[in-house]
């Protein structure tokens, strides 16, 4: 990467690459677990179920795309096997055996705590020490956080919904 670019990087970059590459392991299991999720789906609100999960879906994948780009401006190289995501994620899978909407949503809520657990150490990791990898945390962190409660709104929905019936 550029010479002055790594200098400002105030961590040891080594390790800073291998928790990036952690959570881009993250990212493309949840990326999978959200894609495959909204396909198998069954049940009440699949609809709007499958209509999140599918959005989801796409911001995992630009998540890992972020941190790819990231990886790589800093020197390293993003895992390059999916053998891999397995061998080095944080949050790991959660395979949807259950294709129902509610064991659906309840995999995906937990995988959105542990990715906000996650990011959230990272900008600790970085505050002050590395900007640009902090902002784009950041960035990602934000988005979790959103999928959270997406995802619980559509629980309380399902709930409001069985007590009308
Ligand atoms: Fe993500
Ligand atoms: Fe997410
Ligand atoms: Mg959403």
């Amino acid at each position: 990467m550029g010479k002055k670019g790594k200098e400002i990087v105030k961590l040891d970059v080594d390790e800073l690459l291998k928790t990036l590459n952690k959570a881009f392991a993250d990212e493309w299991l949840a990326h999978y677990q959200y894609w495959v999720g909204a396909k198998v789906a069954v049940g009440p609100m699949r609809g709007a179920v499958v209509a999140e999960l599918v959005q989801h879906a796409a911001d995992e994948l630009r998540h890992a795309d972020m941190l790819t780009e990231r990886i790589i401006q800093l020197g390293g190289k993003p895992l390059l096997a999916p053998s891999d995501w397995e061998k080095h994620t944080n949050c790991g899978y959660l395979v949807p055996s259950d294709s129902s909407v509610k064991a659906l949503l309840e995999q995906n809520v937990e995988g959105e705590r542990c990715a906000i657990v996650t990011y959230n150490k990272i900008l600790e990791m970085t505050k002050d020490k590395d900007q640009i990898t902090y902002n784009m945390v950041l960035e990602i962190l934000a988005d979790e956080v959103e999928h959270e409660e997406d995802l619980e709104a559509l629980q309380e929905d399902m709930m409001a919904a069985k007590g009308m019936f």
